[in-house]
């Protein structure tokens, strides 16, 4: 398929959509932008079209790279104890989804709370802090060196976290995030500023998308079980309440930020990384997403249905 033809038919959804404006940083990206990288792994084949090379936030697609490494580092099901697989059908930064339900535990890895009590699970080892960490773990998942912290998102991120401050210190009154919960915080605010690629997400899938092993070196960077686990995570929740919409109609595991990033894993296919910054109202890309859409199509990707 021809991935400029694509990008240009996707083009117009830009104006469906609005950058994020709760993280002040993150409103001065320029919403015209559409990218996209695609890693066969099946054939070693790499292809990219549009903005696949314009750095941007990672935003929440890190709390895939996190939720991997909290699985490599304490085993699954430590893991499972601290969150569930549940979709919760409210927003992201819910708050309110463990009093409504009465759950001890976020109902997902991916909303915020989860997220958050994820990246608290991290404990600095060997004098490197969580998030040198995960900026390690990020630079060799996502085969890419030159992730770094993008200062100015990470500043903006501390001064409108509030939300994310309050959900954590509900998770610490409840006895659920046992460590430090500002380090916790610290560590989460951090690797939302993370600055990546189409490709840099595309490798990501691609791993996940090859049961954990690098197809760029045939490195084993994750296991088969956190690979597996982790795209039944991203097929069912990973576009916060809109997951269930976008398994039908994409059928791909796929989770967003907003940044406006993608990743995607097509088992045993493609790795995609797709990033246009103009989100939906619940802050998925909207081209992102209808490109997506239309490279399901086209290749034939839907899990469902091929
Ligand atoms: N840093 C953002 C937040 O905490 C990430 C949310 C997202 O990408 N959905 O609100």
């Amino acid at each position: 398929m021809n991935l400029n033809d694509a990008i240009q038919e996707c083009w117009s959804k830009i104006d469906e959509g609005q950058v994020a404006t709760y993280i002040p940083a993150l409103a001065k990206v320029d919403p015209y932008q559409l990218g996209v990288y695609l890693f066969d792994v099946t054939n070693d084949k790499k292809a990219e079209a549009g903005a696949s090379q314009v750095r941007f936030a990672i935003e929440s697609v890190s709390k895939v790279i996190t939720l991997l490494y909290a699985i490599e580092r304490l085993g699954l099901s430590a893991v499972e104890e601290q969150v569930g697989t549940r979709q919760t059908g409210f927003p992201f930064d819910t708050i309110l989804n463990m009093e409504i339900t009465k759950e001890t535990h976020p109902l997902n890895a991916f909303i915020n709370s989860g997220a958050i009590l994820i990246s608290s699970l991290i404990e600095e080892q060997d004098g490197l802090s969580p998030f040198d960490q995960i900026l390690e773990f990020s630079r060799k998942i996502c085969n890419d060196p030159a992730i770094t912290l993008n200062e100015e998102i990470y500043q903006s991120e501390l001064r409108t976290g509030d939300m994310n401050r309050s959900l954590a210190y509900y998770l610490k009154a409840k006895e659920v995030l046992t460590n430090d919960v500002t380090l916790s915080l610290d560590t989460y605010f951090k690797q939302c500023s993370m600055m990546v690629t189409c490709q840099s997400l595309a490798n990501l899938g691609a791993v996940l998308a090859n049961d954990g092993i690098a197809p760029w070196n045939n490195e084993r960077i994750i296991s088969s079980e956190a690979a597996t686990y982790t795209k039944s995570v991203m097929m069912t929740t990973g576009l916060y309440n809109e997951s269930g919409t976008y398994s039908v109609r994409i059928g791909v595991p796929t989770k967003s930020g907003v940044g406006g990033g993608l990743v995607s894993a097509s088992p045993n296919h493609y790795g995609i990384g797709i990033f246009s910054p103009a989100l939906d109202h619940a802050g998925n890309s909207v081209a992102g997403l209808a490109l997506l859409e239309l490279i399901s199509k086209k290749l034939k990707l839907d899990v469902f249905r091929y």
